[in-house]
This record gives C-alpha cells, sequence and structure tokens, in this order.
C-alpha cells in the first residue's frame, strides 16, 4: 500500500492548491512541495486542515474569504455553522463536475431518463435541494423542485405527477408514506443518520414498500457529494473521483489500514473554489475495500459511526462509545445500556449493563465476542438489569476514583 502511486488527479490538484496562499504557506511551513509527492504514502506528510483553519482563512476581509475565493465564483450556499452562516463556494466547472460525478451514482441506483423525481430538500440558502436538482436535470431524468415542509400538498403533488424518485430525509419519507404517498422505485436519502441506525432501512420498506430502493448518502456542505450506497446496498461508496478518503488516528495523525475505524480525512480530487487538502472531518468511519458489481469499490460499510470528540482511552485503547451502542442495537438486545469505566489497582475495569429483556441473556457470549472483535477490548462484566438508573449511557469514573 505504501508503494502506490498518487492518483493523477490528485498530483494536478495538489500543484494548483500551492498557487493558493492559504495552501501554500501551510506546504512551504512543513517544509513539502508538491514536487515531492509521488505516492500516496508521501501523501500522508501533507500537513491536515482543520475545520478552525478553514472558517479562519474566510474570516479575512481583503481579499474577500482569502485564498477559497477565485474570480469564477458563480454560487454561494451559506449553511448554518455553529452561531452563523458558513459560505460554500462554487465554480461553474465545480458546478458541472458536482452534478457528473453524481450521474454515475444515479445510474448505479437504477434512475431512467423517464423516471419523474420529487425533492423535498430545501433550495434557499442551503445546497441540498439545488445539489438533486442540479444532477438529476443534467441526468436527463425530470425532477419537481419540490422543498420541504407541507405534506399534504407533497402528497398530493407526488401522487398526482406519477412522482417515481423521492428524494428526502429519511423521517420526512415516513411520514409522506404515512400520509397516504403512492408507492415509489426509489428513495434518495439524507440529512439524518441512516445505514448507521440498525433496522431503520426495514422500517422505511414496511412503509414505503418491500421493492423500494434506498439509497443512502452521506456529504457534507463543505464537501459534497461524498458517498452514496448503489442498488446493491452494499454500503456508502466514496465517490473517488470527487473526492479522496482517508482513515486517519485521530489521535496520532497516522493514516490507517482499511478496515479500522477512525477520522475519516478528505480531500478534493478537483475543486477551484474552496478546495479542501487533508480536512479532517470529525466523522468515524471505516474504509473497506471491495468490489461492487457498479464498478466502485472503497465503500463505508456502516457509513458515519459517530464523531472523534466522543472518544474515550480505555486500558490503552481508543473506545467510541457508538460503535458500542451500534452493536448492542445489532444484536437486538433492547435500547437501554450504561457503560462504566472505573479504575481498580490502576487497570481500567469495564462493566456493560443492560436491561434485561426476552432472550437478552442468551446473547451475551456472541455480545461478548462481537464488542471484543470491534473494540479490541475485553469487557471485564455484563450484567443485566431490570431497570437501569436514570443519567448518561456512559460512565468514566476514574477521574472520580482518582480524587477519592
Ligand atoms: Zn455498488
Amino acid at each position: 500500500m505504501d508503494e502506490k502511486k498518487l492518483p493523477e488527479g490528485l498530483k494536478k490538484q495538489l500543484g494548483y492548491l500551492y498557487t493558493l496562499d492559504f495552501y501554500r504557506k501551510k506546504m512551504d511551513r512543513a517544509g513539502i512541495s508538491p514536487r515531492d509527492i509521488l505516492s500516496l504514502k508521501d501523501f500522508e506528510g501533507v500537513p491536515f486542515t482543520t475545520h478552525g483553519e478553514f472558517v479562519k482563512e474566510m474570516d479575512r476581509n481583503n481579499p474577500p474569504y482569502g485564498s477559497f475565493f477565485p474570480p469564477g465564483v458563480v454560487r454561494i450556499n451559506l449553511t448554518p455553522s455553529g452561531d452563523h452562516l458558513l459560505p460554500i463556494f462554487h465554480t461553474a466547472k465545480d458546478l458541472e463536475f458536482m452534478h457528473q460525478v453524481c450521474h454515475r451514482s444515479l445510474e448505479a441506483a437504477g434512475v431512467t431518463r423517464n423516471d419523474v423525481c420529487a425533492v423535498t430538500f430545501g433550495y434557499h440558502l442551503f445546497i441540498a435541494g439545488l445539489f438533486y436538482q442540479g444532477q438529476i436535470e443534467t441526468y436527463g431524468a425530470k425532477v419537481i423542485p419540490l422543498g420541504p415542509g407541507e405534506t399534504s400538498r407533497a402528497v398530493d403533488i407526488i401522487n398526482r405527477h406519477n412522482v417515481t424518485v423521492l428524494v428526502a430525509n429519511p423521517s420526512f419519507a415516513l411520514k409522506l408514506a404515512s400520509s397516504g404517498m403512492n408507492r415509489i422505485r426509489i428513495l434518495f436519502a439524507g440529512g439524518e443518520p441512516l445505514t448507521s441506525v440498525p433496522g431503520y432501512k426495514d422500517r422505511i420498506r414496511q412503509a414505503l414498500g418491500q421493492e423500494l430502493v434506498i439509497i443512502d448518502s452521506y456529504s457534507m456542505s463543505e464537501c459534497i457529494p461524498i458517498a452514496r450506497n448503489c442498488a446493491m446496498e452494499t454500503g456508502l461508496h466514496i465517490m473517488d473521483e470527487f473526492v479522496y478518503a482517508e482513515i486517519i488516528d485521530p489521535e496520532t495523525g497516522k493514516t490507517l489500514e482499511n478496515g479500522h475505524i477512525g477520522e475519516l480525512v478528505l480531500t478534493h480530487m478537483k475543486k477551484e473554489a474552496q478546495p479542501l487538502l487533508r480536512y479532517r472531518t470529525g466523522d468515524l468511519a471505516e474504509l473497506v475495500e471491495t468490489p461492487c458489481k457498479c464498478g466502485r469499490y472503497m465503500t463505508m460499510p456502516r457509513g458515519i459511526s459517530g464523531r472523534t470528540d466522543e472518544m474515550l482511552k480505555v486500558k490503552g485503547v481508543k473506545l467510541y462509545p457508538s460503535q458500542i451502542k451500534t452493536i448492542i442495537e445489532e444484536h437486538g438486545i433492547g435500547t437501554g445500556f450504561r457503560l462504566t469505566i472505573r479504575s481498580e489497582k490502576g487497570a481500567d475495569r469495564l462493566t456493560l449493563t443492560l436491561k434485561d429483556t426476552s432472550g437478552a441473556r442468551s446473547k451475551t457470549e456472541s455480545l461478548r465476542h462481537a464488542l471484543r472483535k470491534a473494540t479490541l477490548l475485553n469487557f471485564n462484566e455484563i450484567v443485566f438489569s431490570d431497570r437501569l438508573e436514570e443519567g448518561p449511557r456512559f460512565s468514566d469514573e476514574r477521574e472520580m476514583e482518582k480524587r477519592k
């Protein structure tokens, strides 16, 4: 893996990034020139960009928005970030390329030119509505810019115009189904966790039809699109002509091999306005290389499984609470649990308390095995209780014990 050559597109993009003040300064400070970056291993030496740096660069007044605002910008989207609206820029070429890379996934989802699509994402300020509108139009299918809200009117429009493809939050799709929406063929979902929530797709199919193709997606305002599944539903494929994805150890910054959970880091392969270079998303995922029938191969099998800022260090190993939650849910052991971390004679001790539901106890061993496999940790105790106390699901009592 270390010897892998730097993809041609990435090499070209690094040359472009070096013409932008922001990235040139970063590379100069690290003593790196794009000319020296020949392999993916070399690329791992390129400094990361944090969200803070990204935002700060745009605070500069002259020229407006620092390096991220080339003369060719034609669109400024605004997206909520903390207490302000973060501007997101695109040149005409950026928009064209963004739409073009989605055509492959529309095709892999089974969308045809005869389909009538309805987009229920917002069209003002945010990027989501226009993003789907643009990719579907340029693909050549028909699309109704429906926008969010007004459920009964939306159902009426969808049914009256024989909509076959719906673009919606999963929860809004369920609401439309319960309000009398006719069967659709394909759902493009986004904006809420779906793949990472066990059983959610089943619930959607119960409401919208067992034959429904569900296309989940992951993206962020700073980088859209990032990943989508195809009709095979084998996990979220990275749209790798658009973005180069890496998984790093959030603590050491080292790139991790495929199959390990860590922080997702993104680099635009070809973006003119506001390009990202080794951008730390703060989102946790794992990447696996599984060639799919649709032609894609780099996949996030479980989507996004949490945030780096939730990380705990137990027995010297990183533990992500969201991982535990997912595994418990996959075992179908109720909803209640509490993980307590204590320190006993200097050693960390993990106790998982589960709500005693029918059949839960019989799954203890397979749960213990799954937890060890996913986290590399031995859970000292897995106990059952009729009722769980109120309070947080994760309780780190080590600091408290030290102070005693
Ligand atoms: Zn596929």
